[in-house]
């Protein structure tokens, strides 16, 4: 039988419209929704005391209801009615964040604890992210889940690390959080995480490959505002495709991968990245030498993979807000330098999110759920 509209969905739809409603615009009044929903002023009223009634919608202060200046009370959604945590596992440190339905940081706590692939770390950071949870305002039923990501490959179900050679953690499985936090918990790749980021503040982004330029090369495909996933957990690891293979011995064993051209050591040396673009800036001839190298290096990775993948490509990571203007038309030459095609340059762009890129995107894909199961549709999220 087909769906048939009973008057508890027609309840359920009108509730749900208006909390969308509230969410898209952030502020909006009683008379707005009138408006934009064609819903009755009772129907309205009845919906707005019940959702302020569960906590869920809030009303802040007075807006503009007429052209003549009259006011209104206007609503908002109530943003850490439900939140999740980001946790992000590196070498020396432990990064937390807990953002809000918007995406919006809530807290943010940075660890300092050397990782070791053993059972006494893993016991620590849990009770850190357990105090981090506690000292939210959001109480602890209300967090939908912790997303977790430790330089490495996670499985299709986010439930162990498939592949963890930088940090040596391959085979860790997510029990190991979920019994010490007893909170959903899933690993995701961190440049996966990254692109997440990116999908949430660009409304335009369809298709793209997301270039993650830190400590190591990432990358994630997204088609559909999706991550590309693959069947055995290494979609899009750009990284180790071999180009020298006589070159520097790699992470993952083997000799000339695309992470030995282009990981940070690769262009900074022992330098700090700061450093580096500042005395390559003021012309160190190393340095130069150093930065032309990364770039024809950068813009040869592109344009295979553009040669795959015409879609926009996103420069993101630590290195990506160095990029200038003019460093962007470089890699559009050593493009079309090795391109058959007659290429524009309207592809490059660099990530409109340089911070907490991964943490808030591993821990966005629990909001996005959450939203989806309210009747929230995409396009509210603003972490700019
Ligand atoms: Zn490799």
């Amino acid at each position: 039988m087909a769906d048939r509209i009973t008057p508890g969905r027609i309840k359920t739809n009108n509730r749900q419209q208006i909390y969308n409603y509230i969410y898209q615009k952030r502020r909006a009044s009683q008379q707005d929704m009138l408006y934009a929903l064609r819903l009755s002023r009772p129907t309205v009223a009845t919906n707005l005391a019940e959702l302020e009634g569960d906590g869920l919608i809030c009303r802040s202060g007075q807006i503009e209801a007429d052209q003549i200046g009259r006011k209104a009370a206007a609503y908002s959604i109530v943003p850490d009615y439900r939140a999740a945590v980001g946790v992000e596992i590196l070498r020396a440190k432990v990064k937390i964040i807990a953002i809000d339905l918007y995406g919006d940081k809530l807290r943010r706590e940075v660890v300092e604890q050397r990782f070791a692939h053993e059972p006494a770390y893993y016991k620590s950071v849990c009770a850190a992210i357990n105090r981090f949870i506690d000292a939210l305002e959001v109480p602890r039923d209300r967090i939908l889940g912790v997303g977790i990501s430790a330089q490495g490959l996670a499985s299709e179900d986010g439930r162990s690390m498939v592949y963890g050679a930088i940090l040596g953690c391959t085979g860790l499985t997510v029990d190991v959080f979920e019994n010490e936090i007893g909170l959903p918990c899933r690993f995701f790749h961190d440049p996966q995480g990254a692109a997440l980021s990116e999908i949430w503040v660009s409304p335009e982004l369809k298709n793209g490959v997301y270039l993650s330029l830190s400590a190591h090369l990432g990358g994630a495909a997204i088609a559909n505002r999706q991550i590309m996933s693959g069947k055995h957990g290494h979609n899009s690891t750009f990284e180790h495709i071999q180009v020298k293979p006589d070159g520097d011995v790699c992470y993952c064993g083997k000799r000339g991968c695309w992470d030995t051209l282009l990981s940070r050591r690769a262009l900074v040396g022992d330098r700090t990245v700061e450093e580096f673009f500042e005395v390559m800036r003021m012309g160190d001839a190393e340095a130069v030498a150093s930065w032309s190298a990364y770039l024809r290096n950068l813009g040869a990775l592109i344009a295979h993979l553009h040669l795959v993948y015409d879609v926009d490509f996103i420069l993101g990571g630590h290195l990506a807000p160095y990029f200038t203007e003019a460093d962007i038309r470089r890699l559009y030459d050593e493009i079309r330098r090795l391109c058959p095609f007659d290429e524009a340059d309207d592809f490059i762009r660099i990530s409109k999110m340089p911070s907490h890129n991964i943490t808030v995107g591993i821990a966005l894909p629990y909001i996005r759920a959450y939203l989806d199961e309210i009747g929230v549709e995409e396009g509210g999220g603003d972490l700019a």
